[in-house]
């Protein structure tokens, strides 16, 4: 173990999404100096929501964050009044042109989380800790002093910090990235030809709310020829009164079949693009679309990716984890569980490093190798996955249904 007396080991974090936000917590339980740099000037800066299921990663997730977090937990649900049996663990998919459920994946511990919630949570003792540097747009990365010194890093006001090991967590379009590639075109994430849209609505009718809740207390999915939609309760609260819940609904299609005009990629417009290209599903899906009052929170976006490959990782001191690392279409929610991972292997390396004195080189080089391998093949098979997801006829080749929501590809 590090003597009381032994200086800690700094560690700079680029980025404060939940990949950053995770690490962190993980490296302050374990008695590192952690700094977060992030370019939003606050919290709620982007208040674009979205919900995240977390199941097989979910007691890596939890081993990285104290008691009274793991607590605290529930806030950050969808949905936090389930009793969570195996039908509540678990998701099922249907064919939106007839209605028939297809299969039921069991997810066990599985918790669907806000993006918004979780992030709120996480962020609320780093926050009072000082940990977190809003406002700070990473520009630059130097090495100081040659292979064994600090590393310097610049943001866009000016100003540098050094640390030990630098962990770019910034994100589909990190800037860290294109740093440790020199610029690198192969650096730059790549438009995947698929649009995602999501709506967050209030119904303000408890009826309804049971009309989402009835295909799956949690998610329900829906394959129709050309989309792939998904359904579930965003907020379950107050908890007494469903009028007040919001909803979720998503839509996910090829861009060749059908193009967002320019100015309808959020609110109003969105909306009205939505409704009006998202006709004769099967009941009760159709109508999720067609309840959803004007004004409700909408957004429309070409989702990008980027599969892992290797890099100078400046001799074991700056590497990539989340999104960062490896940029993935939402199918089978591996995204978040892949951050957890890194994030669980980033903490077990430099707790090598520091505490069994393991050479910093090797640790960080099976690291990324690790990192990158597991990387490159989930962001292809969620790009393989999105190709036969749409159309029915091919939807019974996609990993989900032959092999569930596990980690396994
Ligand atoms: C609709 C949708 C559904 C999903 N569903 C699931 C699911 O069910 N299960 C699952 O496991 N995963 C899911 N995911 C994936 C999951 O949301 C992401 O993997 C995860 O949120 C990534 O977090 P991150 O912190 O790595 O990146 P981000 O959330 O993008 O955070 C990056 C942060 O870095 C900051 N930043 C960027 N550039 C700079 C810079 N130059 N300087 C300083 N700061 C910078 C950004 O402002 C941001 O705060 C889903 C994703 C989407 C979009």
């Amino acid at each position: 173990m590090a003597t009381p007396e032994a200086p800690k080991v700094k560690v700079a974090i680029i980025g404060a999404g939940l990949t950053g936000l995770l690490v962190a917590h993980g490296l302050r339980k374990n008695g590192f100096d952690v700094v977060i740099f992030e370019r939003e000037r606050h919290h709620g800066e982007r208040p674009r929501d979205w919900s995240i299921l977390i199941h097989w990663a979910m007691p890596l997730f939890t081993k990285l964050l104290s008691e009274e977090l793991v607590a605290s937990l529930p806030e950050a649900l969808t949905n936090a009044h389930l009793t969570f049996d195996a039908s509540v663990e678990s998701i099922s998919a249907y064919n939106g042109s007839t209605g028939e459920l297809i299969f039921t994946n069991p997810t066990p511990g599985a918790r669907r989380v806000s993006r918004q919630r979780l992030r709120a949570l996480l962020l609320r003792d780093l926050q009072d800790a000082g940990v977190i540097r809003w406002d700070k747009h990473l520009a630059g990365l130097e090495e100081q002093g040659g292979e064994d010194g600090p590393v310097k890093l610049t943001f866009e006001d000016g100003e540098t910090y050094e640390a030990d090991y630098v962990l770019g967590a910034d994100g589909v379009a990190s800037k860290l990235r294109e740093l440790l590639f020199r610029g690198d075109e192969v650096a730059k994430p790549r438009y995947s030809g698929f649009y995602f849209a999501m709506a967050v609505a209030r119904y303000g009718d408890p009826e309804k709310i049971d009309a989402v809740m009835k295909p799956h207390p949690v998610t329900a999915i829906v394959f129709a020829n050309d989309c792939v939609g998904g359904s579930g309760v965003m907020h379950a609260h107050p908890p007494d009164d469903k009028s007040q819940w919001t909803v979720f609904w998503v839509k996910i299609w090829r861009k060749s079949i059908l193009v967002t005009p320019e100015d309808a990629t959020y609110g109003q417009k969105a909306l009205d693009f939505l409704r009006a290209t998202t006709k004769g599903l099967a009941a009760p899906f159709q109508s999720f679309i067609d309840w959803t009052p004007d004004g409700s929170d909408t957004y429309i976006n070409e989702m990008r990716v980027w599969a892992s490959r290797p890099f100078d990782n400046r001799g074991g001191r700056v590497t990539l984890a989340g999104d960062a690392a490896h940029a993935m279409l939402p199918y089978r929610g591996q995204g978040f569980q892949h951050a957890i991972l890194d994030a669980t292997k980033y903490l077990d390396a430099l707790l090598q490093i520091r505490d069994a004195g393991a050479n910093r080189r090797d640790v960080f080089a099976a690291y990324d190798k690790d990192m990158v391998e597991r990387g490159e093949k989930a962001v292809n098979q969620s790009l393989k996955e999105a190709e036969l997801s749409m159309d029915l006829e091919t939807v019974g080749q996609m990993t989900m249904v032959k092999k569930g929501h596990g980690p396994e590809a």
